[in-house]
């Protein structure tokens, strides 16, 4: 059972790793990004200076500073166009590349939050099916793979994952 459900604000997590729906810039922004950034403190901002950004689809690992959390994967999702414009392969590379750097810094615990079904408006329901799909993907090919929590910022947005998610989630 490595797949879970949490609803809630995801700086407040003891995970080795929280996952930011960031931008390109990587230097800071609104939404979840916003509030991983007060949370962490200034030293973030400092070390994501230096990563020169992110392509949308990837994803780069800082230290976490003041969060419970050891390390911050920032990714960078698709902004939504309607589909047309490869948005579901790029949210579901978001996933690949924030777990490929969680298994790289060792991390046995990871929290995602809905990326992109914020301010970028990918429909929450089909973003959650290409998060759900390849964290299990990803875990079937990688066993041993981190315990992966996907953060729900909402109540219409956990009962969308907890449909997919069936039998699998616990309720933390
Ligand atoms: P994006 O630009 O990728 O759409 P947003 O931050 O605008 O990113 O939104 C992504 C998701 O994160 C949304 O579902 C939003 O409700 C959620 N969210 C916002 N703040 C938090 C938080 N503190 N913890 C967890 N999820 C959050």
């Amino acid at each position: 059972m490595k797949l879970h459900l949490v609803t809630g604000d995801i700086t407040a997590l003891e995970v080795d790793a929280i996952v930011n729906a960031a931008n390109t810039s990587l230097l800071g922004g609104g939404g979840v990004d916003g509030a991983i950034h007060r949370a962490a403190g200034p030293e973030l901002l400092a070390e994501c200076r230096t990563l020169h950004g992110c392509p949308t689809g990837q994803a780069k690992a800082t230290k976490g500073y003041r969060l419970p959390a050891k390390y911050v994967i920032h990714t960078v999702g698709p902004v939504w166009h309607g589909g047309g414009r490869g948005e579901p392969d790029l949210l579901a590379s978001c996933y690949r590349t924030s777990l490929t750097r969680a298994l790289e810094l060792n991390c046995r615990t990871v929290a995602f939050p809905a990326i992109s079904t914020g301010v970028y408006h990918y429909p929450p329901q089909e973003a959650a099916a290409i998060a759900v799909a390849e964290c299990r993907r990803f875990l079937m090919e990688h066993p041993d793979g981190p315990e992966i929590t996907f953060v729900c910022f909402s109540g219409h947005m956990a009962a969308i994952y907890r449909q997919l998610l069936g039998q699998e989630t616990e309720q933390a």
